[in-house]
Parts: C-alpha cells; structure tokens; sequence
C-alpha cells in the first residue's frame, strides 16, 4: 500500500469511528462538550468505570438525569459477569413474596424477558431456596437493551477504553483515557467506580481490601452431545471414571463442584470452580482465563470417554472466565455479616439487598438462608472510599466483609447500588458538593422518581 492509500483508509477508519461515536477526538458525534480551547479534553458530570451489573445501571441512571456521562468499558459489551461472565441469572429483585430492587435493573430484566417470549418466576410464592427466584436472561438480548438504554439516556459509551491515570482537580477530577488507538483527557466532576474489583479507588491510592483466601471463580460452558440413556445405564461407572481421573492427575479438584461426575453432563452452566480467580488487572484476567479453558479442554476430553459421550462437544462457552470475589473498598460504613443477616436498615440506606450467605470454597458452596422476613439494606456509606471526595463505588466492590460481601454482591443489589450511586453522584455533580453532603431526602426522592424501592425506616 503506498501512502496515499494508506492515509486514506486511515481517513476511512476514522470517520467510521466517529459516527460509532468511539473516536478519541472530542469533536466526534456522541462525545459531550468539548472544550473549545482543548478539543483533546472532554469536560462531563459523571464518569462511569466499569459497565457490568452496577455499571451500565449507573450510566442510564446518570445519563436520565441529564448528567453528561461517559462510560467506560474495557471490554466489547455492557453486562460484564452478567453477560460476558455468562451469570445470566440475576437475583435477588423479590424477598418473602414481595418485591424490594426495581428501577433500571429490574426494567430491563423484565423487557429482556419479556421480549425473549419468556415467563418470570411466580414471586409471590416464597421458593424452598432464595436463588429459586432468580430470573434468567438471554444475556445477548440484555446487553442489546442495556446497550440501547445507554444510548437513549445519552450516554457516551467508550469501549475498549480504560482509565490510565488519574489527577484530582479543585472540583473533581482530571482522567487520562486510553485504549488502542485512543488517548485523551476527561474532566469530569464525579466516578463511580464499577469495575467489580474497585481499580478506580485503587488508582487514587485509596484503600482497599484484600483477601488471600478467596473465593474460586468459574468458566461458564455447556456440554452436549451425550447419549443420556447409556449415561443413565452407567451412572456409578462414570462417577467412577471421574475419581479416577481425579487420582491420577487427568482431572483436578475444582472440574466440578463436590466431585459430583453427573453435572455436566445434565448441562449445568457453570459447575466448576476457577481457584486463584482474578480478574483485577490484563494479567490477573489472563491467568484466569487460562485456567477457565484449560478446564473446559480438560473436562471435554475426559467426558469423550464416558459411555454416551462419544460424542460429546462444547455447546456454549463464555470467552471470560468469571470472578467472584477480589478487592472490596474501605468504606465510610462497613457492611457486616451481622448487619446483612438481620436485615438492618441503615440511617443512611439507599437500596435493598437480599441473598443467602453464598460463599463458595474448595469444597463448594452451602448457602445459608437469610431468617424469615429479614431484608437487608445497603448504606451510602459503603458506597463511598473512606475519606475521599468525588467518587463512589457500585457493585461487588462495596465496603463489606468477606461473608456479608458473598451475599450482597448479587446481581440485583448490585444493579441498585448502581442506580443509588448514579443519582448520588449527578446530585453532587449539580450541586458541586460531595457524595457525602448530598441531603438524603433528595437522594430518594430521585431514587423514586426513576422507579427505584427506597428501604422503609431509614432515617433522613
Ligand atoms: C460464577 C459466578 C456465579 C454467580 N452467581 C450469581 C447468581 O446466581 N446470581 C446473582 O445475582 N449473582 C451471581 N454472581 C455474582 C454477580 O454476578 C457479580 O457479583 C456481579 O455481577 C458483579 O457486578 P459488578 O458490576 O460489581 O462487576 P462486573 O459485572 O464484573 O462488572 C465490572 C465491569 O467493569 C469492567 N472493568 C473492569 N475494570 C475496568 C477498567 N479498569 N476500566 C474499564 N472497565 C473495567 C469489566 O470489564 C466489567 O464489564 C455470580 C458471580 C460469579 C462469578
């Protein structure tokens, strides 16, 4: 190619970009107020890191205000775990036959389901289990309407883009952007920080919590393909297979949960456990995903050796292996397991939560129920890095401990963190103070207008 040509595909490219919205350049369509004196720097309200179940909530949220937002993605979909992680069921939106997360989340969950000609649960039966009540999604439908939801709220959706450093400014803060052929400077006057595992407030050097003992994660695959009589004839003989393998190194610990051969095999999702899950940083989500695969290989070659597995092959996979636990914030409030298992309303509660203490290990899991009637709540304090000014957090990453964390990071309370967080924050942007001094009474006063259930008895 010579460079006349070259430079115009590159010219091509470009304006392709731009009418995606996806150029660095602040004079491309979809990228609010450029600066005039600097068109490198994109001046906005609220800047959402992280668009998985917090993140793309908090973005709409945000974006319904009127708040200019930008939200970045590092990866190519809205949804992260419950979409490119493959947990396609989010829970927990009803408690004890009634309903406590509605709002955004709970919106387009309920669109996905409908349009996917599907049914919702019966919640107004309490299940023998909570996650009984968990609703699956078609997760490409969901990350569509997530998708659409952003763009009809205005929000600049930056994919494969990533905070690369972060200076704060008197009123906020000045954020380098990066991703592959892209690099620009954002001023914005509050984050929140959904990336699951906290990086943001990592960045600013803010302190987080860590646990060297930490809960496995999982690669989300399918099997197929086996003939299930001649499964059933020989039942004992597989499960006998399967310790083999497990013996002599073919198999290891973790390819399925409890040792149980048959759960693959009756096409459950996600019955490994990934030890070591780490999805913080490139290389942490590398390893993983390395881990995840070599699984998935491992798995499938044995499982052609089985009787009726001849044929066996993989059916659906997740090209991320999901992590379920990594770093939390320190928070302004900590949520305790205490605190989650008697159902405390904080003074400052912003959104429900409600889930059994879920915390897998090396032998599996055994969730624990929540007491009958018991609701927690999530407090604005364990949405807000102790000490800081100008930035939030939402999802997984709350300030919690380790057991109380298990329970409160489920998709539902995560999605409205999200949207709690959301309104805080473009509150604070409006008025240009912090989270913190954002008068409670306005906070759920938003919170109701945008459909959100506000936790009854938390004080103003
Ligand atoms: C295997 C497994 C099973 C689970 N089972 C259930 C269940 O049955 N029901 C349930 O409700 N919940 C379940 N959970 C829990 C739940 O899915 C997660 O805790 C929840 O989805 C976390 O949401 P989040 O928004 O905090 O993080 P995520 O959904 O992980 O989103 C984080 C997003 O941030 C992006 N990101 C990260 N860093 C950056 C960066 N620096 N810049 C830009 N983007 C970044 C990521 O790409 C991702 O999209 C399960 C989790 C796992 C792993």
């Amino acid at each position: 190619m010579n460079r006349r040509q070259y430079i115009k595909r590159q010219v091509a490219g470009t304006a392709i970009l731009a009418a995606s919205g996806l150029v660095h350049k602040a004079s491309a369509q979809n990228l609010p107020s450029p600066d005039p004196d600097n068109h490198d720097i994109l001046d906005v309200d609220v800047l959402v890191v992280g668009g998985g179940s917090a993140g793309h909530v908090a973005a709409i949220q945000a974006g319904r205000m009127g708040a200019k937002t930008v939200l970045l993605e590092r990866n190519s979909q809205l949804g992260g775990t419950t979409t490119t992680g493959g947990v396609n069921f989010p829970g927990l939106f009803h408690a004890w036959g009634k309903q406590y997360i509605s709002g955004i989340g709970w919106e387009l969950v309920a669109k996905s389901v409908e349009i996917d000609g599907k049914e919702l649960p019966d919640f107004s039966k309490v299940p023998k289990s909570h996650p009984q009540h968990q609703v699956r999604i078609n997760a490409q439908l969901y990350a569509l309407l997530a998708e659409e939801a952003c763009l009809d709220a205005g929000v600049s959706l930056a994919y494969y883009q990533f905070p690369k450093k972060i200076e704060e400014t008197s009123n906020g803060w000045l954020v380098d952007v990066v991703g592959q052929g892209v690099q620009y400077q954002l001023r914005c006057r509050q984050i929140v920080d959904c990336t699951g595992g906290a990086s943001v407030v990592g960045m600013l050097g803010l302190e987080r919590s860590w646990s060297d003992v930490r809960q496995p994660g999982t690669q989300m695959v399918v099997f197929t393909g086996f003939d299930q009589a001649v499964v059933q004839e020989n039942k004992k003989l597989i499960q006998k297979m399967y310790d083999e393998a497990i013996a002599n190194g073919k198999l290891q610990k973790g390819d399925t949960w409890k040792g149980n051969a048959m759960r693959p095999i009756q096409g459950a999702s996600g019955s490994n456990h990934i030890f070591g899950a780490d999805s913080s940083t490139a290389a942490t989500q590398t390893q993983t995903n390395l881990a995840g695969r070599k699984h998935v290989l491992r798995m499938l070659k044995f499982l052609k050796t089985i009787p009726g597995g001849e044929n066996a092959t993989i059916d659906r996979m997740m090209n991320e292996t999901a992590s379920r636990e990594t770093f939390r914030i320190i928070g302004e409030t900590t949520l305790t397991v205490n605190d989650y298992t008697s159902g405390r309303i904080f003074d400052d509660a912003l959104s429900y939560s409600f889930y059994p203490i879920d915390l897998h290990d090396a032998h599996g899991v055994k969730p624990k129920p929540l007491a009958h009637g018991k609701v927690p709540t999530i407090p604005r304090g364990a949405l807000i890095p102790k000490g800081s000014k100008n930035i939030m957090v939402a999802g997984r990453c709350l300030s919690s401990d380790r057991l109380a964390n298990s329970a409160a990071r489920v998709q539902a309370s995560c999605m409205g963190m999200g949207q709690a967080a959301a309104v805080t924050a473009a509150l604070a942007a409006k008025s240009g103070v912090t989270p913190i001094e954002v008068p409670l009474e306005k906070i759920r006063e938003e919170l109701k207008k945008h459909g959100a259930i506000i936790p009854q008895g938390a004080k103003a």
